[in-house]
């Protein structure tokens, strides 16, 4: 890990540059199976479900609900102080898989399970972006 303003920043891996390249264009890559179809997140060299290694990234239609989250009322270092209270989430995509996130764009309280929502992409410095959702418009 990096960091910028005390916080930690993602170092991309061999597997997951193709994930951070999309969020820096302002897409959400995952991959599928050639062979078995399957979507996964995180990124991995094989897919979870049959081994194979031709797995391939596809962009992901942004499109997620929330599956479960807690309120963080408590920074987890000064750098976070500022940011209290913050939700963090794990939210289904649309294509599947489970990710963690920070919801934004509305009031902690607010934030219910089964809310339909959108990624959206924080820039952290030139090369990394942090996907993170926020209700669904429309
Ligand atoms: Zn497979």
């Amino acid at each position: 890990m990096a960091e910028t303003h005390g916080k930690p920043v993602p170092v991309p891996t061999r597997e997951t540059l193709p994930f951070w390249e999309g969020c820096r264009r302002g897409e959400l890559m995952i991959q599928r199976c050639g062979e078995c179809r399957h979507f996964q997140f995180f990124p991995r060299l094989y897919c979870s479900r049959c081994m194979s290694e031709r797995v391939e990234w596809v962009r992901a239609s942004g499109g997620a609900e929330v599956s479960s989250f807690t309120i963080v009322r408590r920074p987890v270092s000064a750098a976070f102080a500022a940011d209290t209270p913050y939700v963090v989430a794990l939210v289904r995509l649309d294509e599947g898989p489970t990710m963690m996130t920070n919801i934004v764009g509305c009031s902690p309280e607010s934030v219910r399970i089964g809310m339909a929502v959108e990624a959206v992409f924080e820039r952290l410095t030139d090369e990394i972006s942090l996907p993170q959702f926020r209700p669904r418009s429309g």
